[in-house]
C-alpha cells in the first residue's frame, strides 16, 4: 500500500539488529519534541514485545505536554541521572539513534555512545546524516522520524504487532513535526498511515488537544506578550522576529516547552515569509533561535550560516553564545543578509 521506501538490505539489517539484541537504549536528540519521544516510545514498544530490554534516554527533560503518553514516566534523563545512564549504555548491545543526524546534538549523551562497542542503528528524517552508525536509515523526505519508524515497522512485516499505545507514539510525531498536517505533510502516504493507526485504536482529536490545547494560563499571557510588544516585523521583508529576555521569561514562569510552536505563528500573517524567535536561556549565557519558513526561502541555511545550526528546510534551529542584544545583532544582519531575496518572495497561498 504504501511506496516502499526502506531497501531489502536495509530491512534484513534492521532485523538482524533487532533479532540478535538483548539489551538496547534508544536515545534521541536534546530538547526532546514530540517526534524525539514519539519515535522513541514506538520503537520500545515493538522491541518489548519480541522480548527485548529496552530503554529510552533524553539528553534531558521533554516538555510536559508530552507526560501523558504511555510510558514517558519510564525515560531516562541523562542530565539527572548520568552514572545510570553510562552503565545501561555500557551494557547495552544495540544502540537506536532516533531524530538525529549528528552526535552533537545528543550534548554529552555522545561520549558514552561514541565510546561504545555496541551496534548503532541510526533512524532519522534530517539531511546529511554523520557516519557515526553501523546501519543508517535515513530519508529526509519523510516528515517525522515517526513516519519513517512506520515504514520501517511496515517492510519488516510487523504492524501487526504495533498495539495502540505504539500507534499513538507515531501519531505523535507526524503531527508535531507538521504542525498538525499543516505543512510538510502533502505525501499521500502520511494519511495511508494516519488511517492505519486510527485502526489501531488511537484518537486523534483527542491526542490533539493533549499536545496543542494545554497552556497554563502563564504559557498563554506569555504568547500573547510577545506577539503584541515583542515582534519586530518587517513588512517588505515578510519577515518578523521577537526577542524573549530571561527576565521576561520569569515573569511568566517560563517552564521548558512553553515557546514551543510561538515562532510558527508569525507566519499566519498574511504574505509573510520568515519568522525568527530568540530567547534567551535561563540560566546559562546562551541565546536560542528558531527560524521557520515558507516556500523557497531556506530556514535551515540561515540557521547554518549565522546561528551555528541547521535543522529542515522550512524549520531550523541554533544558537548564540552571548547576550540577548549580540544575538539580535546577528540576526538583523541575517535578514539584511537576505533582504535581496526576502523582498522579491511572494507567498503561495
Ligand atoms: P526548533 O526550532 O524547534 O528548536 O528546531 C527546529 C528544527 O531544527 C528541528 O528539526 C531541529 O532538529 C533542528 N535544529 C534545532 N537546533 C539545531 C541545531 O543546533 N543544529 C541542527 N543541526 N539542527 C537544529
Ligand atoms: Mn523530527
Amino acid at each position: 500500500m504504501l511506496k516502499r521506501k526502506i531497501s531489502v538490505n536495509e530491512t534484513a539489517e534492521a532485523k538482524r539488529y533487532f533479532d540478535e539484541c538483548r539489551n538496547a537504549v534508544i536515545v534521541t536528540h536534546s530538547a526532546p519534541d514530540g517526534d524525539a519521544v514519539g519515535s522513541s516510545l514506538a520503537l520500545k514498544e515493538y522491541m518489548e514485545k519480541k522480548g527485548k530490554k529496552v530503554t529510552v534516554i533524553v539528553p534531558n527533560l521533554y516538555p510536559d505536554f508530552l507526560r501523558w503518553m504511555h510510558d514517558a514516566d519510564k525515560i531516562v534523563i541523562f542530565e539527572r541521572q548520568k552514572s545510570l545512564c553510562y552503565n545501561l549504555v555500557n551494557y547495552a548491545d544495540l544502540i537506536c539513534c532516533l531524530d538525529f543526524n549528528t552526535l552533537s546534538r545528543i550534548d554529552d549523551l555522545a561520549v558514552p555512545v561514541s565510546k561504545s562497542k555496541a551496534r548503532k542503528m541510526l533512524v532519522d528524517h534530517h539531511m546529511e546524516p554523520d557516519k557515526f552508525a553501523n546501519l543508517t536509515i535515513s530519508r529526509p523526505d519523510c516528515c517525522s522520524t515517526c513516519e519513517l519508524v512506520f515504514r520501517l515497522l511496515d517492510s519488516l512485516g510487523e504492524i501487526q504487532n504495533v498495539n495502540t499505545y505504539g500507534a499513538e507514539d507515531l501519531y505523535v510525531g507526524m503531527c508535531t513535526d507538521t504542525g498538525g498536517f499543516t505543512y510538510n505533510s502533502n505525501d499521500p502516504d502520511v494519511f495511508s498511515i494516519i488511517a492505519e493507526l486510527l485502526r489501531k485504536g488511537i484518537n486523534k482529536d483527542i491526542i490533539y488537544r493533549r499536545l496543542f490545547n494545554t497552556y497554563t494560563a502563564d504559557r498563554f499571557r506569555l504568547m500573547g506578550y510577545i506577539l503584541s510588544e515583542k515582534l519586530r516585523y518587517f513588512p517588505e521583508l515578510h519577515a518578523s522576529y521577537f526577542c524573549v529576555s530571561r527576565e521576561e521569561l520569569q515573569r511568566y514562569h517560563f517552564l521548558k516547552g512553553d515557546l514551543e510552536g510561538v515562532v510558527n505563528i508569525p507566519l499566519s500573517i498574511r504574505g509573510q515569509k520568515l519568522s525568527i524567535s530568540l530567547r534567551e536561556d535561563t540560566e546559562k549565557p546562551v541565546v536560542w533561535i528558531s527560524v521557520r519558513s515558507y516556500d523557497d526561502f531556506s530556514a535551515r541555511e540561515m540557521a547554518e550560516k549565522f546561528f551555528n545550526g541547521g535543522g529542515h528546510f522550512n524549520a531550523a534551529g541554533g544558537h548564540i553564545d552571548g547576550t540577548l542584544d549580540a544575538a539580535e545583532e546577528i540576526c538583523k544582519k541575517a535578514l539584511a543578509a537576505y533582504s535581496e531575496q526576502l523582498k522579491s518572495v511572494t507567498r503561495e497561498g
